[in-house]
This record gives structure tokens, sequence and C-alpha cells, in this order.
């Protein structure tokens, strides 16, 4: 069988040796490539590769919403969401599932997380905020605050995703929020970027659990610093990255990997 993840830049992806990790475990024999595919050649190369043989692409930045837009059919968590990260084909059909927000609570669970009426925090309002939000919704938070540099980009992505108060609530990085959060969950680029990570005063006072989408093999900056604000638990995101990689892993296989316990081995 013949995978691959499709996206531009493609090269520092860690799927191909995630995918070829789980497979070697199971005994399977499998290719997975990592290919550069710009925007305006997406729907042209996808068909392609599909019609080439691939029994299933998983997809990344820029081309999640692209994914979704152009799928002929498209499973829950993908219509939640309006975003895809796993195309696979039945018939001659092309079909689209999101599991990065089923990766991350899957995660979250294995590190004996739960969201259950805790008071969330959420960074950014970008596209894994989207992808993670109905996920989180469906675990019964307290509340959950999206705070973010652009309070248009919140507001687009609440409506978008029908996202009301009092359940949900967008704040700029200036506001005080109505309740600190229990749990801190980073989905901004902006310590990833090496840009300055600003947040409402006192945000981590309250908080127990810290979790950054980000993943490096040292430290995040995020992650530095929640621990140095004393935070409890601080975790970066590759477990999530795992747990989502498993979860296509599945759908395209039917078979649902062993997740390694030390994910730094790829990266
Ligand atoms: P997007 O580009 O879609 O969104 C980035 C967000 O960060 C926006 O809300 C943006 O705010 C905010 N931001 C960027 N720079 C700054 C800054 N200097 N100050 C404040 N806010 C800033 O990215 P994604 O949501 O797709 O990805 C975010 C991170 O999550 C990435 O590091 C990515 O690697 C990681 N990720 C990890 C996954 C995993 O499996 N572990 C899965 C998916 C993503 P604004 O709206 O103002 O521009």
């Amino acid at each position: 069988m013949k995978f691959a993840v499709i996206g531009s830049p493609i090269n520092h992806s860690f799927s191909p040796k995630i995918h070829k990790f789980f497979a070697d475990s199971l005994g399977m024999k499998i290719e997975y490539e990592a290919i550069e595919i710009e925007r305006e050649e997406y729907s042209q190369r996808v068909r392609e590769l599909f019609h080439g043989g691939f029994s299933g692409l998983n997809v990344t930045l820029p081309l999640k919403d692209l994914a979704y837009q152009n799928a002929n059919e498209r499973k829950k968590n993908s219509e939640t969401t309006k975003t895809a990260n796993t195309l696979w084909t039945r018939d001659e059909s092309i079909v689209c599932d999101s599991t990065d927000g089923p990766g991350l609570i899957q995660d979250f669970k294995s590190k004996g997380i739960s969201v259950k009426q805790c008071n969330i925090a959420i960074l950014g309002s970008g596209g894994s905020a989207r992808a993670i939000l109905p996920s989180l919704l469906a675990e019964n938070p307290s509340s959950i605050s999206i705070i973010n540099r652009t309070a248009k980009n919140t507001d687009h992505l609440m409506k978008d995703l029908d996202l009301k108060e009092p359940e949900v609530s967008g704040y700029e990085l200036n506001q005080n929020l109505e309740s600190l959060p229990d749990i801190i969950i980073n989905c901004s680029s902006a310590g990833l970027k090496a840009e300055r990570i600003i947040l409402p005063s006192g945000l981590l006072d309250k908080a127990k659990i810290c979790y950054d989408l980000s993943y490096s093999i040292s430290d995040t900056p995020f992650c530095l610093l929640a621990k140095e604000s004393g935070v409890e638990k601080v975790f970066d995101g590759k477990g999530m990255l795992l747990n989502q990689a498993a979860l296509s892993f599945k759908i395209w296989t039917g078979i649902y990997p062993e997740i390694p316990e030390d994910s730094k081995i790829f990266i």
C-alpha cells in the first residue's frame, strides 16, 4: 500500500517516519512519501496521486481547507471543523476526515487529563484551534476562552463553526478573562516563529495543565514559560501528532497501531 503526506513546505514532516514505524511494528509493508503540493495545483495533483495507486493521503499546511472543500464525501469530524487532514477513496469518490481533534483528546486521555467541567483557554484561532474546538466541546468543559491577537479571526472562526457564548468566548491578548483557566492549550505559532508570546496578565496563575500543540526536541518557548510560571503539568504536541497519525492509519488499514511511549524517537 502507498501513502503520502502532502503540503508545503513538507520536508520537515515526521509523518513518513511515524507511519513506517506503525507498519513495521505490525509486520506490514507500506510506502509513505512526503510530497510538496502548492494550493494552486491541489485538486489536479490529488486526483493524479489517487489514480497513481495511493491508498491514502495525510494533508498538512496550507492545504487542510482545500482538502475539506474538494472532497466528495466528508466524515462527521471533518464536517464539524470544516477542515481535513486525512483523505482516501471509495469507488471514484474522495472521502475526507479530520483526526487532529480526536488525536488531541486521545493524547489527553493517555496522560490522565480530563477537560470535563474545566475552564479552558485556547491561544490562537487558526487552523489547529479550528480542528480541536469541536472535540474539546464534546468533552463538556465549563467554558472555552479563545485568546487571539486578531479579534476578527476569532469572530470568523466562531461564526464558521457556530460556536456561541457562554460556552465559547473570544478575547484579545490584552483583555482579562472572566474566569482564569485550569487548562491552557497553545495553538499559536508565535513561539515557534521565535516571536514574543503575549498573554493576558495572570493567565497562568491558576493553570494546572499547559499543553502546546507545537513540539520540538527540547522545551518549546510556551512549555518553558509554563514551567517557569510553576504550572504542574506541561506537555508539548508530540503525543497529539502520534495519536492523529494512528487514527489516520486506522482509517486506511482498519488496524489501530501501537503508539510508542517515547515520541522523541521520531524527532
Ligand atoms: P495558523 O497559522 O493557522 O494559526 C496561527 C495562530 O497563531 C493564529 O491564531 C495567529 O494569530 C497566532 N499567532 C501567530 N503569530 C503570533 C504572534 N506573534 N503573537 C500572537 N499570536 C500569533 O497555524 P496552526 O493553527 O495550523 O498551527 C499552530 C501550531 O500548532 C503550529 O506550531 C503547528 O506546528 C502546531 N500543530 C501541531 C499539531 C500536532 O499534531 N501536534 C497539529 C496541528 C498544528 P492571528 O490570527 O492574529 O494571525
